[in-house]
């Protein structure tokens, strides 16, 4: 596969939603997930102009992180052990995982600034998926601000593995709805004013329902080296 190529197409679909949903396209950052493929494809990402990339293993962002560092931004997307957030923490600008306080204690302790970070919510209410229940969330976001490292940037969700367009809308517009429940407490550590929502299978919906992070692994870079 052609990542520039893909990358294009999916850019396009982007602004399509856009114009149909009046947002503006520049709201949205591709985050081309590279966790399938090799350090050549994550070059071709980044030289298509896809720079935000991210990885779901320490392993896999500390090899990617060594062949293009400062040229790309890096984000932690998958389920973060703590021993490995000493590994992570000065490559990284954003972690999307945030689900436990054990967590954000360590991110906030090993890290040297404030890491902007997503609390992940399990819209779907499956039990596999990890992320707070939406009940628990905005007390759990509370209770971060003891952290002085952690600032919330917003909230992110994996949507279950299905075409019903129905089930995808409600995970991503629950979500919406329980960032701006959190937006309009005003807390200083958690200005929550992001959405990191949708993958290859349904980041049209996910931007149609106020995404502003799209995670897209297979349909951008393809999910083996040999393409995909
Ligand atoms: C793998 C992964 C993605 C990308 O998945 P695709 O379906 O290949 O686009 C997005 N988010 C998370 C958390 C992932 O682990």
């Amino acid at each position: 596969m052609n990542v520039k190529n893909s990358a294009e197409e999916i850019k396009n679909n982007i602004k399509i939603v856009c114009a149909k949903t009046g947002r503006d396209p520049s709201e949205i950052t591709i985050i081309a997930v590279t966790k399938y493929v090799s350090v050549e494809r994550a070059k071709e990402a980044a030289a298509a102009g896809i720079t935000a990339l991210g990885e779901n293993r320490a392993e896999g962002l500390l090899e990617k992180y060594e062949a293009l560092g400062s040229e790309a931004q890096w984000h932690f997307i998958g389920s973060l052990q703590t021993r490995k957030v000493k590994e992570i923490i000065d490559k990284v600008t954003y972690i999307h995982s945030v689900d436990r306080l054990s967590l954000a204690r360590e991110i906030s302790k090993r890290a040297a600034k404030p890491i902007k970070c997503f609390v992940q919510v399990n819209t779907s209410g499956e039990e596999s998926k990890s992320g707070l229940q939406p009940d628990e969330t905005v007390s759990f976001i509370e209770s971060l601000q003891e952290y002085e490292h952690i600032e919330v940037a917003g909230l992110m969700t994996m949507a279950p593995l299905t075409d019903d367009e129905e089930v995808l809308r409600n995970c991503f517009s629950s979500l919406r709805k329980l960032r701006d429940a959190v937006n309009a407490l005003q807390l200083k550590h958690a200005p929550c004013t992001e959405l990191s929502m949708g993958m290859s299978n349904d980041y049209k919906i996910a931007v149609e329902e106020g995404a502003t992070f799209v995670r897209i692994g297979s349909a951008l870079v393809g999910n083996s080296n040999g393409g995909g």
